[in-house]
């Protein structure tokens, strides 16, 4: 939920930004075009104010222009009072202040320039000029902007908000197994943890006894042992992953060598048909935990004078034992966190059910995959496919 609304807040900020952002960017391109559009009246009208001054009559040239530019010209004296006004002026009041001004005609739109008149550096009159404004598109243009800016950033909520739950997902499932971890280890503990203080408690009653202590320390090793497979299962994060090119043949071979005393000590024969330099991207250590839980599982449960055989070749690895096998029942949960088929054995040295949590946990994060087959009576055949 928290991760829900942390998406949505991100990709708002981001969305807010990319608008701000488009607003700026327009808003400059505006402003220029806006200037460039000014800049070019007033050169437009200037051009047309010194055709007119530049001809031999001066500014009495108006009477020499067609009717149609005369429409658009006023002349007036120094006091303002008109000596020549086109049409286009009759109810626009005369004002002396230079540069260009726009007015409205019907549907027509006019930009009128004044510029005064002078002789021996005296204001003799006063000269407007008048064109047809070009077509108003900026306003057009404008809405048109924000329409976009609107759906780029409508665009943009969407597409950060994907990202922002991607990017989260992860410290999301971070945290989704630390909280499994604290309601597996509050759960998990209070068994071991009673046996300890009622240990404890029996210790104190009788000091000359010391099994009591004994099984205390026995039991806060189980503890610890639990603790540390709970933290191993919750710190497992495909970011942590140091993943290299490894030998899994050299390296199954050395698991099988640690394990081959207590194999030996279960009168357990292990047959190892390994392929010769095989290799994997994989985390090392992880890899090494696969293949050494699988291993002890096969010798665990198997029988007496049973077989575990290894097989690896390019694209597996199978580990099949002659044990008791599983019953078709359990087989959908014996990648549970804490499930055990058997649930008379009771401490950790036993098994506390999260050694197969674990490695379906580091087959996922390779992105591999594992499946499991048994027979009940016959045997069990663990098979990781790379
Ligand atoms: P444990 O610590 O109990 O071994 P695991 O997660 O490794 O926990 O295994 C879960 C359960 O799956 C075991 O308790 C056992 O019942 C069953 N199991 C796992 N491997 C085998 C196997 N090779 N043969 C029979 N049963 C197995």
């Amino acid at each position: 939920m928290i991760f829900r609304r942390i998406s949505y807040w991100l990709a708002a900020q981001f969305t807010v930004f990319v608008f701000a952002l488009l607003l700026v960017t327009g808003s400059v391109y505006f402003a220029g075009d806006l200037l460039q559009r000014h800049g070019e009246t007033r050169a437009r009208l200037e051009r047309q104010m010194m055709q007119i001054l530049e001809r031999p009559s001066g500014s009495r040239a108006v009477f020499l222009l067609p009717p149609f530019q005369r429409e658009r010209i006023r002349v007036t004296d120094a006091l303002g009072q008109p000596v020549h006004s086109g049409t286009l002026y009759d109810d626009i009041p005369f004002s002396p202040r230079r540069g260009i001004t726009t007015v409205e005609r019907g549907n027509e739109s006019y930009d009128i320039l004044t510029s005064p008149l002078f002789q021996d550096g005296q204001i003799v009159g006063y000269l407007q000029v008048a064109d047809r404004s070009p077509p108003n598109v900026l306003s057009t243009r404008a809405l048109m902007f924000i329409l976009v800016s609107v759906l780029i950033s409508g665009f943009t909520f969407i597409v950060g908000l994907l990202f922002a739950r991607r990017s989260l997902k992860p410290a999301e499932q971070m945290m989704q197994r630390l909280e499994q971890f604290t309601q597996d280890a509050s759960h998990e503990l209070r068994t071991p943890l009673t046996a300890v203080s009622t240990s404890l408690d029996l210790a104190l009653a009788d000091p000359g006894d010391i099994t009591h202590i004994t099984e205390a320390k026995k039991g806060l090793k189980d503890v610890t042992t639990l603790v540390e497979r709970l933290l191993d299962l919750a710190r497992l994060d495909a970011f942590a992953l140091t993943k290299e090119s490894v030998d899994i043949s050299a390296l199954t071979n050395a698991v099988l060598d640690v394990h081959e005393a207590h194999a030996q000590r279960m009168n357990v024969h292990i047959d190892r048909r390994i392929a010769e330099a095989v290799h994997v991207s994989a985390d090392p250590a992880l890899l090494r935990q696969l293949v050494a839980n699988l291993l002890s599982n096969a010798i665990k449960f198997n029988r007496k004078g049973g077989t575990v055989t290894v097989t690896l070749t390019k694209n597996s690895l199978t580990v099949s034992d002659t044990g008791s096998g599983i019953a078709a029942a359990a087989l959908s949960h014996i990648f549970d966190r804490f499930y055990r088929e058997d649930t008379a054995r009771s401490n950790a040295a036993d098994g506390l059910g999260l050694g197969l949590a674990l490695t379906k946990r580091i087959v996922d994060l390779h992105n591999w995959s594992i499946t499991v087959e048994s027979t009940q009576g016959s045997g069990s055949t663990f098979t990781v496919t790379f």
